[in-house]
């Protein structure tokens, strides 16, 4: 497939297109494994000059009136809804994701910037008495400064605008440095925040493919004043270690071992359609997807037979094809990694229901698999998988299932379907997780909290929430 025109393929600093001094990479079709065309590879001087970029608009930019930053802000959101079509290909095309998925991700991603530019003026402060009655307590709120925004490729977008949007909204200034795969869309996002009136500076875009050798000096570099992370748990820790020499801000968007609970009074044409969503959307790469199924005993071959009969009805193809419903994986090494818990998890005693096995010919595909009788300790049932796999555990009870469910240092997402609310509502109170679907397969919301416990990560993406993580707190002690 070729690559729109105009689309850049060139990083953006200073508000200007530019090389790389390090060299560049190739960006890979997924469903095919050929080169699209290949964008730079940033060096330290690169980053340097992002930096100086990003420090020297931070003054301007946060002394600028709230309403001019959010006027940037919606304008942008408008113009990703113009060009909605053109973005979506191109995501279908670098990350593989079918057209369906990609036009939901382009809305779900330029809400964040209309969210943000409603956030942008309603930034507020406090005044109090000191419970001594001596004096004032004053409060007001100052942007953290340049933003170092490290996103992955499974929302290409979305991952994007859920930082660039609260944090321009701050105040601040931003740097964001996107996975290798998927470099396209950040440098499209770029450009579209240039055409919306974002000034020289704001915001700059590195691409490279040697994350490491470029993100350790960021941080270690005294202009960054914020990280925000959004990838795996494994990399989040690394970060957090670099980050803590200069202690520098950190936000964590990481990994999940989502449970999808079912249990015996649920409608279970809802669980089924809710699953559909929540483990198929993305062709299962995304953070929020269900990685084990839970069902009550009762129900859980029933449950079983519909999702498969569901799953095995989907049509896989390239993401760029009008007809697909599950697209390729994001590169060889995802499919590599599925294929192997999957393989794993059958030796050890399930069984595969549909899918299962890689096919033949060119492409990083895997297919639609549900797993039964998968042990409790299995591959699968205990490590973020990533791709189109639904295991099945069934469970004795309520307390079964989140004891199983719990039994996990990750705590994202979780989904409970059942037909009384009571129950449903108890079992979400009992759950792990930053965020639960009760009775729905789709959580994410630019106006709602996005973000995990435990090893799922730290602060909140997204809702009120969103901009606090770009914001400090200042307090003068007075009295008049
Ligand atoms: P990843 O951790 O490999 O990469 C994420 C980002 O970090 C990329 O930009 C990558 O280039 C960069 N990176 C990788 N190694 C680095 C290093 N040593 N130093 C600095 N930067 C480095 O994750 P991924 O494979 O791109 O994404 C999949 C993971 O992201 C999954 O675990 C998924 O659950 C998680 N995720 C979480 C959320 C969330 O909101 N919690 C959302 C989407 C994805």
């Amino acid at each position: 497939m070729t690559l729109p025109a105009g689309t850049p393929t060139e990083m953006f600093i200073d508000g200007t297109w530019s090389g790389g001094s390090a060299g560049s990479f190739a960006v890979l079709d997924p469903a095919t494994g050929e080169e699209i065309c290949s964008v730079p590879r940033a060096g330290l001087d690169d980053l340097d000059r992002a930096l100086a970029a990003a420090a020297t608009a931070q003054p301007d930019w946060a002394a600028a009136p709230p309403r001019d930053r959010a006027e940037v802000l919606r304008r942008t959101f408008e113009l990703m809804i113009e060009r909605r079509e053109d973005i979506a290909y191109l995501m279908a095309l670098e990350m593989g994701k079918s057209l369906t998925d990609a036009r939901g991700e382009v809305t779900y991603a330029a809400e964040f910037f209309r969210w943000f530019s409603e956030e942008a003026v309603r930034v507020g402060g406090e005044l109090r008495t000191a419970p001594s009655g001596a004096n004032k307590i004053l409060t007001f709120r100052r942007p953290v400064g340049v933003a170092m925004l490290l996103t992955p490729w499974n929302f290409p977008a979305a991952m994007a605008t859920r930082k660039i949007g609260p944090a321009l909204a701050a105040g601040c200034t931003v740097v964001l440095k996107p996975a290798h795969e998927t470099p396209l869309t950040a440098l499209v996002l770029a450009q579209i925040l240039t055409d919306a009136g974002a000034p020289a500076g704001v915001v700059n875009v590195l691409t490279t493919d040697h994350a490491g050798e470029l993100v350790g000096p960021a941080l270690a570099d005294s202009r960054v004043r914020k990280l925000s992370f959004t990838g795996s748990t494994e990399v989040g820790r690394l970060l957090l270690k670099q980050a803590a020499d200069r202690i520098v801000n950190s936000s964590m968007e990481l990994g999940g071992n989502d449970p999808f609970i079912v249990l015996d009074d649920a409608d279970l044409d809802a669980a089924v359609e809710g699953a559909m969503l929540a483990k198929m959307r993305n062709g299962g790469q995304a953070c929020t997807a269900a990685n084990r199924f839970l069902v009550q005993e009762s129900v859980a071959s029933d449950f079983g037979k519909r999702l498969a009969d569901r799953m095995a009805s989907l049509r896989m193809g390239p993401g760029t094809d009008e007809q697909t419903q599950l697209g390729p994986m994001v590169s060889q090494k995802a499919v590599d990694g599925i294929a192997d818990k999957v393989d794993r998890t059958v030796a050890a005693g399930a069984r595969a229901v549909i899918g299962g096995q890689r096919p033949d010919g060119k492409g990083f595909f895997y297919p639609a698999t549900v797993l039964s009788d998968v042990p409790r300790d299995s591959a699968v049932a205990t490590e973020e998988v990533f791709g189109p796999v639904a295991p099945i555990i069934a469970v004795r009870d309520e307390d079964d299932a989140l004891a199983l469910a719990n039994a996990s240092e990750l705590g994202l997402t979780g989904y409970v379907f059942s037909g009384s609310l009571a129950r449903g509502l108890r079992v979400c109170e009992q759950l792990e997780v930053g965020m639960i679907g009760l009775n729905r397969g789709l959580v994410s919301d630019p106006a709602a909290p996005f973000g995990g416990v435990k090893q799922s990560g730290l602060g909140r993406e997204g809702g009120h929430e969103g901009i606090e993580e770009y914001l400090e707190t200042t307090y003068v002690a007075t009295a008049w």
